[in-house]
């Protein structure tokens, strides 16, 4: 008998049928004699619906009373599932992240998961019921409640399983699998059985919304061996396999995978005096304001000035500029511009660390369709560009093919 930890998403939860599908499901497993703890997000649609009201009624709601409004989704499936479950007679019980409790830091709307007490849910399962928590929502230590980012019960998931020590966890979708791009892009695309932990935190957080970027490093600290699959009949399979290690045994490709990130803005402050400090004190402000900067480019100085780029995300763009309209004063620089549709497209894969050419082979490809690229960031297992968003598809699918990653092009 094993402890699985089962994650379904917003469509695998999206209706009162799918719903008792999970239900059904779950009570499969249960006859196959293994202990079950299901983590759910609310059901598709409704955490957009719930910002969307609170920004009906304030321009700039607290993110305390934020978190207040958008954790109530998840509890409505929690409840529903139990009860689904209950109707075919499983005994369940339902807990809300403050029930668990799963303790975070008090970082609203983006709080981190600190501890999780085991020991009512343990008990709970030794008495043959399955637990649904809630994902997404935590408490703090002074008993508000918390949200983990946008896509947070994956996070959820992986630290339950990591706290009760699970054989595994499983992340239902409305996917089969990690792909090696979004399939929405590139109905191409081809299913990984398997990829890094490595790769799939570049994947993660360069853009593919698949995990949320946190449970991957949950799962890799805390050893979790974590799978992806689907919740639709039919279509379960294996799914894709989240590995420690690259298989020695293979030929590892190039390239696993193409990530990209929509709604990149990026800022430059042109006409900027070129003296030590400057990069501080125009970034500097911009962290203070809690605005992350992705990429970051000071160009070349010429007579004793430089231009200075960098990019944030769109819904930072306004509060960003802002900033910088302060640091322009203060530092007597000429201008600042701003391009807001800018996207970012990036090759991800451990193979790259020892075939060189990757990089010459992206710019070429891009350079082929007229693509220009304005920014580029590389590590050892990846390389992103920024470029105007009206590319975004064009140059995810073209990158595909040239990587050899098109279905057709599988052996
Ligand atoms: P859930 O609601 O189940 O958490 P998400 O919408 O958060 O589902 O994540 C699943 C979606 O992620 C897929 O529908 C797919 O469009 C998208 N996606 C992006 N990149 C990838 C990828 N490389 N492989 C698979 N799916 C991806
Ligand atoms: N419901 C939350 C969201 O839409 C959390 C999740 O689905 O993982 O972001
Ligand atoms: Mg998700």
């Amino acid at each position: 008998m094993a402890l699985i930890v089962q994650k379904y998403g917003g469509t695998s939860v999206g209706s009162p049928e799918r719903i008792r599908s999970v239900a059904r499901r779950v009570a499969k497993f249960r006859e196959q004699g293994h202990e079950v703890i299901i983590v759910v997000s609310a059901m598709s649609g409704e955490t957009n619906r719930l910002i969307a009201l609170t920004k009906e009624v304030a321009a700039n709601p607290s993110p305390r009373e934020l978190d207040v409004v958008v954790s109530t989704g998840e509890q409505v499936t929690i409840g529903l599932l139990c009860m689904a479950l209950e109707d075919i007679g499983v005994p369940a019980k339902s807990y809300t992240g403050g029930q668990v409790k799963i303790l975070t830091d008090s970082m609203h709307t983006k709080a981190r998961i600190l501890d999780i007490q085991d020991a009512p849910i343990r008990s709970d399962l030794s008495e043959g019921k399955v637990i649904v928590v809630a994902g997404f929502q935590g408490v703090d230590e002074f008993g508000n409640i918390t949200t983990l980012g946008r896509g947070g019960s994956d996070t959820t998931a992986v630290a339950i399983a990591a706290a009760l020590n699970a054989e595994e966890c499983q992340i239902y979708t409305d996917v089969d699998g990690v792909y090696t791009t979004d399939p929405r892009i590139v109905p191409e695309a081809r299913k990984l059985d398997t990829i890094t932990f490595e790769e799939m935190l570049e994947m993660a957080s360069l853009g593919s919304k698949v995990l949320q970027i946190r449970s991957v490093e949950f799962a890799g600290k805390y050893k979790v061996k974590l799978r992806v699959l689907s919740s639709f009949e039919g279509r379960e399979g294996e799914g894709t396999l989240i590995t420690v290690e690259e298989d020695k045994n293979m030929e590892q490709p190039v390239i696993s995978g193409i990530a990209f990130a929509r709604d990149e803005a990026k800022l430059t402050v042109v006409g900027v005096p070129d003296k030590p400090g400057i990069a501080y004190q125009i970034l500097g402000p911009v962290a203070d304001a809690n605005i992350d900067v992705d990429m970051i480019i000071q160009n070349v100085g010429r007579d004793g000035m430089t231009d200075f780029s960098f990019t944030v995300a769109r819904g930072d763009l306004d509060k960003t500029l802002k900033v910088l309209e302060t640091v322009k004063e203060h530092i007597g620089a000429r201008s600042i511009e701003a391009d807001k549709a800018m996207c970012k497209v990036s090759v991800v894969g451990v193979g790259m660390r020892s075939h060189p050419g990757v990089a010459s082979k992206m710019f070429r490809t891009l350079a082929e369709e007229g693509i220009n690229i304005q920014m580029i960031s590389t590590s050892e297992i990846k390389i992103s560009v920024v470029v105007e968003e009206k590319y975004l598809e064009l140059a995810v699918r073209v990158l595909h093919k040239a990587f050899g990653l098109d279905a057709d092009d599988a052996k």
